[in-house]
């Protein structure tokens, strides 16, 4: 059963504390060089606020490396985009305090149709380690709680599990994104339609084993891409010269695509090499690779067969770029396969772009409006590929 959402219950003259994902990238100056997770929370947002409810946003923010207050890592940046997408609203900001006196206080005075938001919650080290007294002081906060941070969906932090554990029979509800993004990325594999073909790329075999495996056997078609390629055709005796390889999992690559099953697998046939991973080294197409060469990209011939196969499913899902895409000409595999499924979506089929770099990826090309979705986790967004269940989701309540 899917989670009650925000939507579906009453929140008029409630404090709705609502966990969101605010860790947005930060250029060395603090401002905030990426914004769309703020922008995508405004929805659940204003859900609470249109309704005359009083909300209380909470977050965290990067990696803070001691106990206590980092400024760098403050979410004032948050707090003053905040008031330039909401701008009617009162959105009051708590500096260096996310459960003490101050924070009380500014939630004690929130007025219906009012925001708060609280300051990084690890500045306290009770986020990270599930502290239940931590999260009784946050649960106090809310008559309702509300998670919308699927980016933070996989990890077991206080305001992700301990917080709603904590909340007993007050409402526990999904905000919109958090909704969304289960919707695309759990009903895609669960129900989709057909054919269903995943391109799944990226550095390391390593990181998307789990999902190879849970997709195995789930989808129509794989292709594979990136770095990791090559360790799969190194398995099967391909020539692929100083391209990436992971010996250790040599064994694992030959097995784990094959055997029964209706999934059929597609491997690069040709690569966009260089000599090194920097520009301005000289770039050509092989289908063996010779020594002294790594495969950066998958090749033209490779992305228009790829391509042929996005232009004709009904559902694609995508995680892992196709080669350097930071680095032209090896973002053209990249490229290729990001244009073909907009035209897919064109044509109706459903398409999900998943992972941080997929997400960059889509990004630069000016394409990331021309997808059913793209998911605002990479992490996360791996874990749903990978089949697994949320603790933070199944604490919600269901519809
Ligand atoms: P991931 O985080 O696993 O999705 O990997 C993304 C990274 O893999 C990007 O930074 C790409 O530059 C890198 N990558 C993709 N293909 C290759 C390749 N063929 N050789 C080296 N790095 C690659």
């Amino acid at each position: 059963m899917p989670p009650l959402t925000i939507d579906d219950i009453p929140v008029a003259g409630k404090r709705v504390l609502m966990r969101v994902d605010f860790n947005v990238p930060l250029d060395d100056g603090g401002a905030i060089t990426d914004d769309r997770r703020i922008r995508l929370a405004v929805p659940g947002i204003e859900s609470v606020l249109r309704r005359g409810g009083r909300l209380v946003l909470m977050s965290h923010l990067g990696r803070p490396k001691a106990d206590g207050v980092e400024p760098a890592l403050s979410l004032r940046p948050v707090a003053q985009r905040l008031r330039e997408l909401l701008s009617d609203t009162a959105v009051r900001f708590v500096a260096g305090d996310c459960t003490g006196a101050a924070a009380a206080a500014a939630v004690t005075a929130l007025g219906d149709g009012e925001v708060v938001l609280l300051d990084n919650l690890r500045f306290e080290p009770g986020e990270k380690s599930g502290d239940p007294d931590f999260a009784a002081r946050l649960a106090a906060f809310g008559d309702v709680y509300c998670n919308d941070a699927f980016g933070t969906a996989h990890r077991g932090d206080a305001s992700m599990v301990a917080v709603p554990a904590a909340m007993g029979d007050r409402p526990k509800v999904a905000g919109l994104l958090l909704a969304n993004e289960i919707r695309y990325l759990a009903d895609v594999l669960e129900d989709p339609a057909r054919p269903l073909v995943a391109v799944i790329g990226g550095a390391k075999v390593s990181d998307k084993l789990a999902a190879l495996r849970n997709l195995k056997g789930l989808v129509d078609v794989i292709l594979i891409g990136g770095a990791m390629a090559y360790t799969f055709l190194e398995s099967l005796g391909a020539q692929v010269g100083s391209s990436l390889v992971e010996p250790a999992l040599l064994d694992e690559a030959r097995t784990i695509l094959q055997g029964p099953g209706r999934t059929v697998s597609y491997y690069p046939f040709d690569h966009r090499c260089g000599r090194a991973i920097s520009p301005g080294t000289p770039v050509e197409v092989f289908e063996e690779i010779p020594d002294g060469w790594m495969g950066l990209d998958i090749g033209p011939a490779t992305a228009d067969r790829f391509a042929d196969m996005i232009a004709a499913a009904r559902t694609v899902v995508w995680n892992g770029p196709m080669g350097v895409f930071e680095m032209p000409p090896f973002d053209a595999g990249s490229r290729r396969v990001a244009q073909a499924m907009a035209a897919a979506t064109d044509d109706g089929a459903v398409t999900v772009v998943g992972g941080g770099d997929t997400s960059a990826a889509v990004e630069r090309f000016g394409l990331a409006g021309r997808f059913s979705h793209v998911s605002t986790g990479g992490g996360a967004s791996l874990r749903m590929l990978e089949g697994r269940r949320f603790e933070s989701v199944d604490l919600l309540d269901e519809c």
